[in-house]
């Protein structure tokens, strides 16, 4: 069992109210982690620690800050069996997902530390003779970050590293399914030798969420929030920043479209498939979550499927390799059980997999999918996958885009103009052509729209969420007044 502290202004702190919360196995229920459980104090002092360390670090030259976050990544690719033993006791993951996740979080304090001197701006010209204008980058201030449990490492970096990368000072707010997972970066971090404040780690009761999260957004000295998880919860994440007014990036649910058109190469559309529906059991925001597939190959498209799908090693993910570990927990069981109920009775047909009455959860794929039915509409985020058949292109992207998320989509087809044209169509902030829907990089500009959210992680689109655009001139020759 892991006993963790939070960290707040360099120093490893338990709760103020010395109350702690437990996360348990989803798998034997056995006692993960047990982590503080913040008061509001804590959180506003966290956030006070992030403020006294901003002008040193904002002001630290881009080599200092650079040397620093290649360091951290080293040390959290080094830490990589640590993350792998505190994944699957927390969340159930298996060992290639975690190690991913690793590996990725590296590459993305890798870009972070490379982008440190690209934080610039430009020279605007000025109608004013002699006035030197420029619009200049500079850091924004606090910036707290929230991440979910599901690519713990991936999304916890990505909270942090590109608005450290800025000159900002950050807190984290751990995510309760995960707090073991979401240390052990902080801990990474401070290894690699983070000044005291400029990494902070807050940790809470799940009942407590709510009241911490507004402490810290209402806090002067943070000026952007940024948050990964549910649309539900983004909505009220997006509430409370617009109450004190705080900019927000929300990276929230998606029901990814995987389009087969009638041209498809399904040998590549079957791996792509396995691979996007199937990674971490399907609980990842890019998941594929519908497959679209043209009715003219909907037959051998779903037999091969089945037929690779059936074939995922499933298991306990402490107790040796497999590709399917334990999900989250019992709610995603039930959730997606009712799923396979409501399409079963509604006409569709099961092709492989089914219900279960514990976390580990077969590869499902359920065909003949249509609106009428719960999986059509809603985030399986699980295993559980439903095939569309549809009737030409046109049906294909109306199909691909009746939902109202927006993030992560893929087609595959031989014509690859006609392909484009058809991504060109499709209403998400990422699409890929004959690739799967699951896909990350570092210096991507990744993001959604519509109720995935908005704003944008990674690269240049990272560097303009985080930082200030401010207006400098100088004068250099004397200025005409009108009186
Ligand atoms: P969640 O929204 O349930 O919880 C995430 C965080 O919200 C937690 O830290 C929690 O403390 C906080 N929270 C809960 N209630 C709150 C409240 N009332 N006020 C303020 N904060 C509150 O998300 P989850 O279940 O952990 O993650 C799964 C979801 O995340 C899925 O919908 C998935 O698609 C999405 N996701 C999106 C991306 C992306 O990049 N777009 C990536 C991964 C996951």
């Amino acid at each position: 069992m892991n006993d963790i502290r939070m960290l707040i202004g360099g120093e490893k702190a338990t709760s103020a109210s010395g109350k702690t919360f437990e996360r348990r196995n989803p798998l034997d229920g056995t006692v993960a982690t047990r982590a503080p459980a913040a008061t509001v104090q804590d959180a506003v002092t966290a956030v006070d620690a992030a403020a006294k360390a901003f002008p040193a670090w904002s002001a630290m030259g881009p080599g200092a800050r650079r040397a620093l976050l290649q360091k951290a990544a080293m040390t959290l690719e080094a830490n990589a069996p640590k993350f792998i033993e505190a994944m699957a006791a927390e969340t159930g993951a298996a060992g290639p997902w975690a190690g991913f996740n690793v590996h990725l979080a590296a590459g993305m304090l890798q870009e972070a530390a490379a982008i440190t001197t690209q934080i610039g701006g430009e020279v605007i010209p000025s109608d004013v003779p002699g006035s030197l204008a420029m619009g200049l980058r500079v850091p924004a201030g606090v910036v707290l970050g929230i991440a979910p449990w599901n690519a713990p490492v991936i999304l916890g970096v990505r909270a942090i590293a590109t608005p450290l990368a800025c000159g900002n000072t950050v807190v984290l707010k751990g995510s309760e399914l995960c707090p073991a997972t979401h240390g052990l970066i902080i801990e990474a971090l401070q290894e690699a030798g983070l000044p005291p404040g400029v990494v902070n780690f807050v940790t809470n009761a799940p009942a407590d969420a709510a009241e911490i999260v507004e402490a810290m957004v209402s806090h002067p000295a943070v000026r952007r929030v940024n948050f990964t998880g549910s649309t539900k919860v983004g909505r009220i994440i997006a509430q409370t920043c617009a109450k004190y007014l705080k900019p927000a990036i929300l990276e929230l649910g998606g029901k990814a479209p995987m389009v087969v058109l009638d041209d498809a190469d399904l040998d590549a559309a079957v791996d792509g498939a396995v691979f996007g529906a199937f990674a971490n059991s399907g609980q990842i925001c890019m998941s594929t979550e519908r497959l679209v597939v043209d009715d003219k190959v909907a037959d051998t498209f779903v037999a091969k499927l089945a037929a690779r799908a059936v074939g995922l090693p499933l298991g306990d993910p402490r107790k040796g390799p497999v590709v399917l570990g334990s999900v989250v927990d019992m709610s995603t069981v039930e959730r997606c059980n009712a799923m396979i109920d409501d399409a079963l009775a509604k006409g569709a047909t099961l092709v492989c997999g089914g219900k279960s009455d514990n976390t580990l959860m077969p590869a499902t794929v359920l065909d003949h999918v249509t609106s009428d039915m719960k999986i059509y509409h809603d985030e399986s985020f699980g295993p559980v996958k439903p095939v569309v058949r549809v009737h030409g292109v046109e049906a294909a992207i109306a199909c691909a885009n009746d939902n109202p998320y927006g993030l992560s989509a893929a087609v595959f087809g031989r014509d690859v103009a006609r392909a484009m044209q058809v991504a060109q169509r499709i209403e998400s902030g990422i699409c890929h052509v004959n690739g799967p829907t699951v896909h990350d990089e570092a210096q991507m500009p990744f993001g959604g729209t519509k109720d995935s959210g908005y704003g944008r992680f990674g690269g240049k689109a990272g560097i303009e969420a985080f930082t200030e655009l401010r207006w400098i001139t100088v004068q250099t020759t004397p200025r005409h007044y009108p009186f």
